[in-house]
């Protein structure tokens, strides 16, 4: 019997080489608008102490409850695959003493995150996000440039059918005093809820907001919301945010029953969609996370950020395919001399491709050809070397290496 072949697990997928060049159009466009605007590159372990999560996240979160890969190491801590970005970076942001430098911190992954999900097109269990976090000010414009700079690189890479969805979830207490008022309305109108929301009434009375259900939906077009109980700091923010998009040219529409899938956030809280994706239609958000630092032992830090998936990102956007790295030089000969030529030839910083598979001359010029080498070195076993203009056929023998590569070198440059 055959040994049965393995697969990658559900809900994971593999990146194959022809699906690269998409990726680092991505990369490069994140890179170039976010570094351009003064953020840095961070990365955090893949794993962190459970803890971290349970308390940055919430312990009520769909994510924390459902949605994590928790596992007791060797050691008998209790470890999780991270589910998100924030709650890390915060985590070291304290951990390394961030607060002393010039605030605020302005940090930017593109990294891989972990969670149990149901697994479809546009939902992974292993999904990349890339995101950018702007920790130590309360300024409006911070909220408004990270809206900005996430809206252009969605603009940059052609993500078609954008709406940003904007609100304000105002601070702590704002918001304690108005889940009991919603908690208070779902509870008189319990028995018409699915029995999901109706058990969390008092878990997580928001999230009702987020529900498909149809008699859930009904009730909550005449919930009371939250902007109208906002405090007037709060909405004075809200206000200047505002401001700065207009100015900017950034188009929103004012949805007061945003709500996120995370607790940490208070205030400014956004949200794109792409009609192109049918039902994972979310392809990045984030907002105001001023609690998040002190929540995780740091001293109270204002702090705003966004993640955005790398899957949704590329099944809504238009793809141009990227110029392929130029091969200045296929080596052709599978012996010594012909390895050191292509050693030598990479020192000096040509793209070289060295032949790997037993071809014979006449396969060895087709491979060539098929990976539009420039020239082609013919060498021998005696270290005798002849280059071949891939274009032309035309051959020239040459006095060793160094001078091939001076050859290749002085036409590259013309
Ligand atoms: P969140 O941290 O849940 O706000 O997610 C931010 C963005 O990451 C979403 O808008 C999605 O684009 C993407 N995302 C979240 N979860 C997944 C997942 N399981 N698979 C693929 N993308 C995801």
């Amino acid at each position: 019997m055959a040994t049965p072949r393995l697969q990658a697990p559900r809900g994971t997928y593999d990146v194959l080489p022809e699906q690269a060049a998409p990726r680092l159009a991505l990369e490069t466009v994140a890179r170039r608008v976010l570094e351009g605007a003064g953020y840095e590159r961070i990365e955090t372990p893949a794993f962190e102490a459970t803890e971290l999560f349970t308390r940055g996240v919430g312990a009520s979160t769909d994510i924390v409850q459902k949605e994590m890969y928790t596992f007791p190491d060797a050691g008998g801590r209790s470890l999780t695959l991270r589910p998100e970005g924030t709650a890390p970076i915060c985590r070291a942001y304290v951990e390394h003493g961030m607060q002393v430098r010039s605030q605020p911190v302005k940090l930017w992954y593109l990294s891989s995150f972990f969670r149990y999900e149901r697994a479809q097109a546009g939902r992974y269990r292993q999904f990349w996000q890339v995101g950018a976090e702007t920790i130590g000010s309360d300024d409006p414009a911070v909220d408004a440039e990270s809206i900005t700079l996430l809206w252009s690189i969605l603009s940059e890479l052609e993500v078609g059918g954008i709406v940003l969805r904007l609100g304000s979830l105002g601070t702590p207490a704002a918001r304690a005093a108005y889940r009991e008022q919603l908690a208070a309305y779902l509870h008189a109108h319990q028995e018409r809820l699915s029995p999901e929301v109706a058990a969390r009434i008092d878990l997580n009375p928001l999230r009702a907001f987020d529900a498909d259900h149809p008699g859930t939906r009904e009730v909550m077009a005449g919930a009371p919301v939250l902007m109208d109980a906002l405090a007037p700091e709060d909405l004075e923010h809200f206000a200047e945010v505002r401001a700065r998009l207009d100015a900017a040219g950034i188009a929103y529409r004012l949805d007061p029953t945003l709500v996120r899938g995370l607790d940490y956030y208070a205030r400014t809280v956004f949200e794109f969609t792409s009609d192109l994706l049918g039902a994972q239609s979310a392809v990045g958000g984030g907002g105001r996370y001023d609690g998040l630092i002190e929540q995780l032992g740091g001293s109270h830090t204002p702090a705003c950020g966004w993640a955005a998936g790398v899957e949704r990102i590329l099944l809504s956007a238009e793809h141009r395919p990227l110029p392929r790295a130029v091969c200045d030089l296929y080596v052709a000969g599978t012996g010594v001399a012909a390895f050191a030529l292509a050693a030598e030839a990479r020192r000096a910083g040509l793209n070289v491709q060295l032949e790997l598979a037993g071809r014979s001359r006449k396969g060895q010029r087709k491979q060539a050809a098929r990976l539009g080498a420039v020239h082609v070195a013919l060498v021998e076993e005696s270290g005798s070397i002849a280059l071949e203009d891939a274009e032309t056929g035309e051959q020239e023998p040459v006095d060793g290496a160094a001078a091939a590569i001076a050859q290749i070198l002085k036409g590259r440059h013309l």
